[in-house]
């Protein structure tokens, strides 16, 4: 069981995730929060994530670190989506099993999900039919990862779990232009327009493709239930249950950053997979649902954006 004085390692702190599960243990006063610093080990050196295992020898593991980015990223860089992804899971679950870890998070992503799977996805759709083409790399990545924990359990009884994450957003986000995903890039154009007094702002694709966007404090929220409470070897997806279309999204960031503004689409850009809904019933029949409404979410971060733009990614 988790303490507040168990060693928890929360791999990728800087990220996204990583430092709101951070935020939510240290909030939460669990004392012995650690991590592994790209500056100290890199991930996807065996030798190295060994050795940090063995001098640190933590007890529960988040292992939340990933290369991710949006469709655009993902569409150009495949191999070195797969490449990172894969190797750091293989590290980071070995010396997991190696050092005898109570127990270990890893998580997927809604994307790796069969592209045209019946919505909203349950969890047994994983593997059933082919892969949306533009992340295609990256999902088989993950879907190693996700077996790996299984893997692991069968061969060696490892309490390794693992969760699917719909879209996630909030502060510490990737704000790239081109690389990032929409919810953040969005967020950027419409600031930049304001900015710039611009007319309109354009967003890629038809605007009819729908998603479904959880606040990243509402995942750390569900990874530190499910550390406690789910002890399964299937995945179990985390997300609203609730989705909107791009347009509306855009919409929803117009509102907030930039109201005047008009919008228009680039239909050269690609929509990617139509839908993309988690079925969240296992997670709420266990007791856990999200918090933060897509306004309330967008607006915060907005807040977020224009007090740290020192220190965009
Ligand atoms: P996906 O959920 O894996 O498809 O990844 P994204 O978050 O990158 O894209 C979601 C949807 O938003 C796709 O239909 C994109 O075409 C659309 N979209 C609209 N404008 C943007 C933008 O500025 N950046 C990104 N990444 N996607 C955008």
């Amino acid at each position: 069981m988790l303490e507040k004085g168990s060693r928890i390692l929360v791999t990728g702190h800087r990220g996204l995730v990583g430092s709101a599960v951070v935020r939510r243990l240290k909030g939460s006063g669990f004392e012995s929060v650690l991590n592994a610093d790209r500056n100290a080990v890199d991930l996807r050196d065996s030798r190295g994530v060994d050795q940090w295992f063995d001098d640190n020898r933590p007890e529960f593991v988040f292992h939340v670190a990933g290369r991710v980015g949006g469709i655009w990223a993902n569409s150009t860089q495949p191999a070195d989506f797969l490449y990172d992804n894969l190797m750091m899971h293989a590290t980071v679950l070995r010396a997991a099993w190696r050092t005898g870890v109570t127990k270990l998070l890893y998580l997927g992503s809604s994307c790796i999900y069969p592209r045209d799977c019946p919505q909203p996805i349950k969890e047994e759709s994983l593997l059933t039919g082919p892969l949306e083409k533009t992340n295609d790399a990256y999902a088989i990545a993950k879907i190693s990862g996700l077996m790996s924990c299984e893997a692991y359990r069968r061969q060696h009884g490892c309490n390794f779990i693992s969760a699917m994450p719909t879209n996630l957003y909030g502060q510490n986000d990737n704000f790239h232009p081109e690389q990032s995903h929409v919810l953040p890039g969005l967020m950027r154009r419409f600031d930049e327009a304001r900015k710039s007094g611009a007319e309109s702002v354009t967003i890629w694709g038809s605007g009819s493709p729908r998603r479904e966007f959880l606040h990243v404090d509402d995942l750390a929220d569900a990874c530190v239930f499910l550390m406690e409470h789910y002890n399964e070897p299937g995945t179990i997806n985390v997300g609203t249950g609730v989705d909107v279309t791009i347009r509306e999204l855009a919409e929803t960031i117009r509102d907030v950053v930039y109201p005047e503004v008009k919008l228009t689409f680039d239909t050269s850009k690609p929509d990617g997979t139509p839908r993309k809904l988690l079925d969240v019933s296992r997670l709420e029949a266990l007791g856990w649902r999200y918090r933060t409404s897509l306004k309330e979410g967008v607006r915060s971060t907005y807040d977020w954006y224009r007090s740290n733009q020192a220190s965009l990614r």
